[in-house]
Order: structure tokens, then C-alpha cells, then sequence
């Protein structure tokens, strides 16, 4: 039984241009009090336009109830639990839009001389110092626009380093339990990137890195706890391995959902991190909106971060571009400030002992699903999971089931699907993130929906296989689907497709 609200309330919703009736408008104008003017003889002929041809004329409601129907189509973590392994889709709390909406901060320009831009800079350097607390690190840049360009930030800072020391080196070893951006950007700054594979708990097998960390080595990547849910139980040892080696340690932060006030980094040894604020400190993200990738540094590092930076001269904040060693700029301006705003609000409304609680109810809510699907889905690693849990479709692929098409059948059930076939390691993974926000009910809910999924593959698998069934759209064809996407409606289009 299907318990959840059905997606795409409106399945049925023709084009604005299809709803047109000619001479319908949206608005009224009071009657020209001044002389008119023929826009041809003022403008010239050749820059006035001809009329547009079949361009929408419909009434005010018509263009509201239009989008409004349209807005059915979308999922968001608005409606329910959004699952995405990695992605940490966590409610926003309106709070946090409430402080970002504040006038003075809403409205700060970039441009702003540093005397009319004090309470921004304070903001900057009071969200930089709670994340060096959080992580355990000695300085914070707020630069980077997302959590792949803070990595390509630390891995720059980590290049500058070694070749201020005379030995650039050549590697940067990566676990295959890694996310995706990691070796790539390892690439992108230069390094020829070296795979170390996990062991059966699926973590860094420490005999493999020995192996691995060479002289030639620059660092090592890793991602902590890593893709597949699981805490590196041994990170110091790693960091002591690199460290041996005059390597350097860039720990994938993006997870730190599942730390944040239990674990601090810079106390297990690593030297460079990103945070995702998009992620853990709960500021909205999806659709490729602004993000941040705040990048924390042992002090080692400390040169190289990002110029400019912050300082404070008297009682005033002033901006310090004076930092021969910075790798320089990597965004313009200060980094996305709304986004930092929000940030700085959910820490300050939370405290420490209220991130403390947020992470613990993440892993919570992250056990009982595993804890409770464990009997119908094939667990890929023993070991215990953290924020985030990941299951095989094994037992399904049996029936000729994949994790592709139980993530379509979940739609139907209301819910948005988890993260399909990453992490790599994983044949035919299903990682499922719920986060902190959920509640027990809705847990509930999903689990069950996931347990009814699992039954109807024993039964009908051909139903789940043409799953989804409730939307607007069916299945389509995905690869057809990304790489010859039909984005405009074309009048002629629409008729040769109308008489097919
Ligand atoms: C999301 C994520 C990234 C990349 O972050 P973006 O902000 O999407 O660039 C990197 N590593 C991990 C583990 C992630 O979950």
C-alpha cells in the first residue's frame, strides 16, 4: 500500500503557448496621460520589432495556476525525506533564511568599502573561527564556492607547500572508497593519481598504503568516514604513515554530518580539509544553487590559504592582501556570502552541544534503516555505519532487478530515491543518507515503502521493472535522455509530432 502523498499531483499540464487565447492579458494600464509615440519613427525601423509570433497571451491566473501546477513535478526536502547517500539533504530550518534576510546583510556589496562593511567581515570571521573549532584546525578560508573547488583549494595549498620545500613530488594516492571528486582533483592540479583499495571491512588496507606512500608521494586524499559509510578507524595511523614520508594528509570533509562535535580532524592528524556548509551546516543546496567549501588548515598551511584575507587593525576589520605565500585568489570576492550567513545561524541557534546532538541523531536514523532493511537488502560491508548506509542490490539482480529501477519504483511511493550505483565499490549500491531532520514516522514510512519494494520483486518483477508508474513522465530513455535532451517547444515540433 502506497501511504505517502502521490508525486505529480497534476499529471496532465499543456505548454503556457498551448493555453494561449489571442488578446488575453495579464495586467491592466491606467490610459496614456502623454503624447504617443510611433516606436518605429523615435527608434529607427530596423530596431523595432515585429510582432512575436505565437507567444502566450493568457490571464494572470492562468500564468499562476500554470506554474503553480508545474511546481507538483518537483521533489524537495520541503515535502519529505529527500535519502541521497552523500548529499546530505537535510532540512533547512527558516530561521537560518530569517538572519540571512536581515537587511544589512541581505544587501551588502561586494564593492562595499571595508569602513561600511564591518558586520559582514565580523560574520566572515566568526563563521572562520566556530569551524576551526568544529574541525580541530588553525585557520579557515570561506573562499571556495563548493566542496570541489575547497578540495582543488587544499590540494593547490598542498602543491605550494611541497615546492616551496624544493620537492614538489609527483602522487597523491586516493582510496577506492573515495568520493569521485577526489582523483579528479588530484588530476586538475597535476598529480598523476594512485588507486589504494579497501579491505574487506571496506576500509584502507594499512599494509597497501605502506606500500603505496613513497618519497614521490605528495598526499594522500581521503574521505572520512569514506563513501561506503564507514569510519577510517584507523586515521592517525594513516596520517603517521604520510606524515613519515614528508606527505601531507587532505581528508574529504563533506561527511563531517557524521563528526561534527564527537570528532575533531586536526586532532587525528590531517592537515587540510573541506567542509560542504551546503551539507553538514544546513544551508539550502540541490540544483546546482550556491554552495561552500570551507577549507580548514593545520598551521603548517597556514601561508598558502587564499588571498585575501582578514585582519584585524584597532577596532576595525580590514582586508590583508599582503601574503607572499598565498596560492592567490580562487574566487572573486569573499566566497557565497548568503550561504555563510545561514551557515553562522545554524551553528550560533544550535550551539555546541545541539551540533553534538544533530550528529548523533543522524547516525541514529542512519542504523535504523540499515538496522531494519538489513533482512531484505544484501549489506555491502559489516562494518558499522555512521551517518549514511549502503546496500547491494544483490539479492534483487537475482530477479532482474537493479537498484536503478528500485530507485524509480520509490517514486512512486512518495519519496525522493536514494543515490543510485555509487559508491563504485559497491555493485549496484543503494546508499541511503536520511539525515538528522527526520522523524521516526517518516523513517517508518520509508522503510516500509523500501520492504513493500523488496516483496513486489519477488512477486512481479516485470511491474518493478516499468516502475514509475505514478508520475507524468514514464520511464524514459536516460541515455537518450542526457545526451540528445529535447529542451524547446517548437511550435511546427509540436504539430508534426501532434499528426504522428
Ligand atoms: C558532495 C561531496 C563532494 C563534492 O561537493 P560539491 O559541493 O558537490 O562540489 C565531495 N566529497 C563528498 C564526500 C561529497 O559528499
Amino acid at each position: 500500500m502506497i501511504e505517502k502523498a502521490l508525486p505529480h499531483i497534476v499529471q496532465a499540464e499543456p505548454l503556457l503557448f498551448e493555453n494561449s487565447s489571442p488578446g488575453k492579458k495579464g495586467y491592466q494600464l491606467p490610459p496614456l496621460d502623454v503624447p504617443s509615440v510611433d516606436p518605429a519613427a523615435a527608434l529607427g525601423a530596423d530596431n523595432v520589432r515585429d510582432e512575436i509570433e505565437d507567444f502566450p497571451e493568457v490571464s494572470e491566473v492562468d500564468a499562476i495556476r500554470h506554474f503553480t501546477r508545474l511546481s507538483t513535478w518537483n521533489y524537495a526536502i520541503d515535502l519529505g525525506l529527500y535519502p541521497l547517500g552523500s548529499c546530505t539533504m537535510k532540512y533547512n530550518p527558516r530561521v537560518n533564511e530569517l538572519v540571512a534576510r536581515t537587511e544589512g546583510l541581505a544587501w551588502s556589496h561586494p564593492y562595499a568599502p571595508e569602513s561600511l562593511a564591518q558586520g559582514s567581515m565580523e560574520v566572515i570571521d566568526a563563521l572562520e573561527r566556530a569551524l576551526a573549532e568544529i574541525t580541530g584546525m588553525d585557520a579557515v578560508t570561506l573562499q571556495p564556492a563548493a566542496g570541489a573547488h575547497g578540495e582543488f583549494t587544499g590540494i593547490l595549498m598542498i602543491r605550494a607547500l611541497l615546492e616551496r620545500r624544493g620537492t614538489p613530488r609527483k602522487r597523491i594516492l586516493v582510496p577506492d572508497s573515495a568520493h569521485g571528486t577526489n582523483p579528479a582533483t588530484a588530476s586538475m592540479v597535476g598529480y598523476s593519481v594512485e588507486n589504494i583499495k579497501s579491505n574487506d571491512r571496506g576500509v584502507v588496507d594499512l599494509a597497501v598504503l605502506e606500500k603505496a606512500a613513497t618519497e614521490d608521494v605528495a598526499g594522500l586524499m581521503i574521505t572520512n568516514p569514506n563513501t561506503v559509510g564507514v569510519f577510517e578507524e584507523n586515521i592517525r595511523k594513516i596520517c603517521g604513515i604520510l606524515h613519515d614520508k614528508g606527505a601531507l594528509v587532505y581528508m574529504d570533509g563533506a561527511n563531517m554530518n557524521a563528526l561534527v562535535g564527537v570528532a575533531r580532524p586536526g586532532d587525528l592528524g590531517v592537515d587540510v580539509m573541506h567542509l560542504n556548509l551546503h551539507k553538514t551546516f544546513s544551508t539550502p543546496h540541490g540544483g546546482g544553487g550556491p554552495g561552500s567549501g570551507a577549507v580548514a588548515v593545520a598551521k603548517v598551511l597556514t601561508p598558502f590559504l587564499p588571498s585575501p584575507r582578514l585582519k584585524r587593525e584597532g577596532d576595525f576589520w580590514k582586508w590583508n592582501y599582503d601574503l607572499p605565500d598565498s596560492i592567490g585568489r580562487v574566487r572573486a570576492f569573499y566566497g557565497n556570502f548568503g550561504v555563510l550567513i545561514r551557515a553562522l545561524a545554524y551553528i550560533m541557534a544550535h550551539g555546541g552541544k545541539g551540533l553534538r546532538q544533530a550528529t548523533l541523531d543522524a547516525l541514529l536514523n542512519s542504523n535504523y534503516i540499515r538496522t531494519l532493511l538489513e533482512p531484505y537488502y544484501e549489506l555491502a560491508y559489516k562494518a558499522p555505519s555512521m551517518h549514511e548506509c549502503v546496500f547491494s542490490d544483490d539479492r534483487q539482480a537475482k530477479m532482474g532487478v537493479r537498484t536503478g529501477d528500485i530507485a524509480k519504483r520509490l517514486i512512486d511511493y512518495g519519496f525522493h530515491p536514494y543515490t543510485v550505483s555509487f559508491p563504485l565499490i559497491v555493485r549496484g549500491a543503494l546508499m541511503i543518507e536520511p539525515t538528522e531532520t527526520e522523524s521516526k514516522r517518516e523513517l517508518d514510512l520509508f522503510i516500509r515503502a523500501m520492504i513493500s519494494i523488496a516483496k513486489e520483486i519477488e512477486e512481479n518483477p516485470a511491474y518493478v521493472l516499468k516502475a514509475p508508474h505514478s508520475t507524468r513522465t514514464k520511464r524514459v530513455d536516460e541515455v537518450t535522455a542526457a545526451r540528445k535532451p529535447i529542451v524547446r517547444w517548437k511550435p511546427s515540433l509540436a504539430a508534426s509530432q501532434a499528426a504522428d
